[in-house]
């Protein structure tokens, strides 16, 4: 056998995962497809982040806060394997809005979901003047804003590449260009790949962002997964000018500012569009007016994974036991519970975490 545990898919999830297990002694391989296929991890937002998470299902809301108060450790510990500092901020985060009725109804929603919770969601109301004197470069068409207290930001690529420096110090093997076509099992799982790559192991996890949609039905699982596309944009590095991350833009560790992200029903299509900038480009514009006159850098677009519900989907397959569905929207903010947590459910200890609302059971048809 050559691992204990093959990883499919070698972004933010399948490395935080692999990185995990490899602190608990298991012996990994991470197959990663090639320069062709769709990332998340090289295109995303970087936001560590809480509110709005779990409206529906308040457990989605904990296991995102239980992530984000695992983070600040889980970053130490990279950037002391590898000196990577990764740019983390956790000072909190705001959801901006234009006017006060959209405020008051979000923060209606948010009391609902905190009582759910048990009164532990720590948010507060800014009003427009309450705001600027936190952020000074805020417009005056903002009404306010809801602070939550355990948002933040990271810088997603040195997370990505920490993380794939660590798996190999830690003694994993990854391999890269693996596309892998067929996983079947005779006592061990073979996994093979496109270019005649085979590797043994005891469980395997599909962590392939949107590959899952060919690989998980063959695997035994739903996937019922899609792509959605997020714009994004980014200006020259400036001086400091945004003191806290929103959904709107946050200015990153190297100074420039983010701007995005559209979310666009358009299939396996990453372009950009004139359309899309322009409307990412107007919104940060109306929220911080001296934007007007920064100059854009570069622009890029992404493909979400999402499920029919925008939750993760946690799901140990019934036609192949110890083979594992793992795949998220917010893999930023959950890297830290799956590196931390996540591997106690796989390897089903008596502290693993209860993910049964993340099964795909929730998608059975009646
Ligand atoms: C615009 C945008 C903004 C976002 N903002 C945020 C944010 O602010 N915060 C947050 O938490 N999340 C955010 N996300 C989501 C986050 O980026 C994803 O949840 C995360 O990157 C998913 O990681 P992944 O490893 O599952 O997928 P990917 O990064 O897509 O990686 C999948 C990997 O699997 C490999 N693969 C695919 N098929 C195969 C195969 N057959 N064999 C072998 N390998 C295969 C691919 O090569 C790829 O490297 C955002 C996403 C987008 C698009």
């Amino acid at each position: 056998m050559d691992a204990d545990y093959a990883i499919i898919g070698g972004g933010v999830v399948g490395l935080s995962v692999a990185w995990g297990l490899l602190k608990r002694g298991k012996r990994v391989t991470v197959l990663d497809g090639d320069d062709g296929s769709f990332r998340a991890s090289r295109g995303n937002f970087g936001l560590v982040w809480v509110q709005s998470k779990g409206m529906k299902q308040p457990r989605y809301a904990e296991w995102s806060q239980q992530s984000a108060a695992a983070w600040g450790a889980f970053s130490d510990e990279l950037a002391d394997a590898t000196g990577r500092d990764l740019g983390l901020e956790q000072k909190g985060g705001y959801d901006l809005h234009f006017s006060e009725e959209s405020l008051e109804e979000r923060v209606a929603d948010y009391e609902v979901l905190k009582g759910k919770l048990g009164g532990d969601y720590p948010f507060e109301v800014l009003g427009h003047n309450a705001l600027r004197k936190e952020e000074p470069a805020i417009g005056p068409k903002v009404a306010g804003a809801i602070l939550h207290h355990q948002d933040g930001h990271v810088n997603p690529l040195k997370l990505l590449r920490a993380l794939a420096d660590d798996v190999r110090r830690l003694g994993g093997r990854v391999l890269t260009g693996k596309t892998v076509t067929d996983v079947s099992r005779n006592g061990a799982f073979r996994v093979r790949c496109a270019d005649g790559t085979q590797v043994d192991a005891g469980k395997v996890i599909l962590s392939a962002g949107l590959g899952a949609m060919q690989l998980g039905p063959k695997m035994g699982f739903r996937a019922p997964i899609r792509p959605q596309r997020g714009q994004v944009l980014i200006t020259e590095k400036l001086p400091k000018l945004i003191n806290r991350p929103s959904l709107i833009a946050r200015q990153v560790d190297e100074g420039g500012i983010q701007i995005g992200a559209t979310n666009e029903e358009v299939g396996l299509d990453d372009r950009v569009t004139a359309p899309g900038l322009a409307q990412l480009a107007a919104e940060a514009v109306a929220a911080y007016p001296v934007l007007a006159r920064a100059q854009l850098v570069r622009s890029w677009g992404a493909l979400r994974i999402l499920s029919p519900d925008g939750l993760p989907i946690y799901q140990e397959s019934p036609e192949m036991p110890g083979a594992y569905l793992v795949t998220c929207h917010s893999g930023i903010t959950l890297a830290a519970a799956h590196a931390r947590f996540l591997p106690d459910w796989l390897e089903k200890t008596a502290d693993a975490p209860d993910l049964e609302v993340f099964s795909e059971d929730r998608f059975a048809v009646s």
